[in-house]
């Protein structure tokens, strides 16, 4: 690897740690020319399969463009779009695997959207699973309906606790 300030073509690693979540290594190198010292961090690639067959390193930019789609209109913006791809692209690391199913990826993004944005989540979810009929928007709505309740509790409970 280069060294970013001279560009000299090596350098020797002075030290290596893995990261707390064990999902990347962080290398600390000094260059042999110029003395000086710089980070590199290591992760494991990481694919996506499309329904189509061809395989295609798993890539944010592509998680924010199809969320974005299901986001117009919604109050939502590209920082929250970035910060969900970053989330979903720790969950899918997180699951220890080197390829992915595009379905994997769909179904990580919609806990992370569901937080996000409940009409969004609606949309998407209705595409990615599928969705045929009222009923099946009426179950998820229903299904939120009832987080709702448990996360109002939930906002009570620390008003509470916080309170002076
Ligand atoms: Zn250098």
């Amino acid at each position: 690897m280069h060294c970013p300030f001279c560009r000299h073509p090596d350098s020797r690693v002075i030290d290596s740690r893995t990261s707390d979540d064990g999902l990347s290594i962080r290398r600390r190198r000094q260059c042999p020319e110029c003395g000086r010292r710089f980070s590199t961090t290591e992760t494991a690639s990481l694919t996506v399969v499309k329904r189509s067959g061809v395989v295609e390193p798993f890539s944010r930019e592509k998680v924010v463009s199809g969320v974005r789609k299901a986001c117009q209109g919604r109050p939502v913006t590209e920082a929250d779009l970035a910060l969900l791809a970053q989330h979903v692209e720790d969950a899918v690391r997180a699951t220890g695997q080197a390829q992915l199913e595009a379905n994997d990826i769909g179904l990580a993004v919609l806990p992370h959207l569901r937080e996000l944005d409940e009409i969004a989540y609606l949309r998407f979810a209705s595409v990615y699973q599928a969705f045929e009929s009222l009923d099946d928007f009426d179950g998820a709505i229903a299904e939120l309906r009832a987080d709702a309740g448990k996360a109002g509790d939930e906002r009570i409970a620390s008003a509470e606790g916080t309170g002076d």
